[in-house]
């Protein structure tokens, strides 16, 4: 993730650029090319095999319907989900998990079929860089694009304050051991008051 910064009201902030992939499905034709590229990409070495199974982005084809969905891969989940999802599309209801993105143990998708180690779409992320993820490139329908923004990243993330608290929980217990409880809840109270 590449990170820079951006002055606001005279504020210098931290920005980050956040990866997209936006998916047009009535683009999508089923051709399965960006399958194809991504397991092409992912195989070791390099381009030496294509094989779909191992490719992070799955196409959910539904030919009579004339749907074509392509999914990538997101996290795995250590335990199939108590609530499902059940899409409804153009009238037509989809059995339940069509969609998800998840590696799961409940389903097959998402899974590397020798290992059955989870697969995850990684961005193409390689050094250099592409200019474009392989799906999108491979995607001659005009189905997925790719988009980069930039984000303003809060100036103090949820880990930061949790560690800063941390912090000053151990500088408390040092204070109190060293000049008793009382003595420091007088002074912090006294400080309270001139504040
Ligand atoms: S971005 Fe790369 S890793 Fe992700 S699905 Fe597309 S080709 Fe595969
Ligand atoms: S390459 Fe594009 S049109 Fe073909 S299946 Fe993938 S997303 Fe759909």
């Amino acid at each position: 993730m590449r990170e820079g910064s951006v002055i606001v009201d005279n504020i210098e902030k931290k920005t980050r650029i956040i990866k997209e992939i936006k998916v047009d499905t009535k683009k999508c034709a089923g051709c399965r090319a960006c399958e194809m590229a991504c397991s092409a990409f992912h195989a070791v070495p390099r381009f030496s095999s294509v094989n779909t199974a191992r490719s992070r982005i799955m196409v959910v084809m539904d030919e009579v319907n004339d749907v074509f969905v392509p999914i990538r891969a997101g996290d795995y989940a250590q335990a199939e989900c108590n609530g499902r999802n059940k899409y409804v599309i153009d009238g037509k209801e989809y059995a339940e998990c069509t969609f998800c993105p998840a590696s799961c143990p409940s389903r097959d998708a998402f899974k590397e079929p020798d290992s059955g180690l989870p697969l995850k779409c990684d961005m193409c992320e390689s050094d250099p860089p592409l200019e474009k993820p392989m799906c999108v490139e491979a995607c001659t329908f005009g189905a997925l694009t790719y988009v980069e923004r930039e984000e303003v990243i809060p100036l103090v993330s949820v880990e930061e304050s949790q560690e800063k608290r941390g912090e000053m929980k151990i500088g408390l217990e040092m204070l109190i051991k060293k000049y008793g409880f009382r003595n420091v809840a007088d002074t912090v109270a006294r400080m309270g008051r001139k504040n």
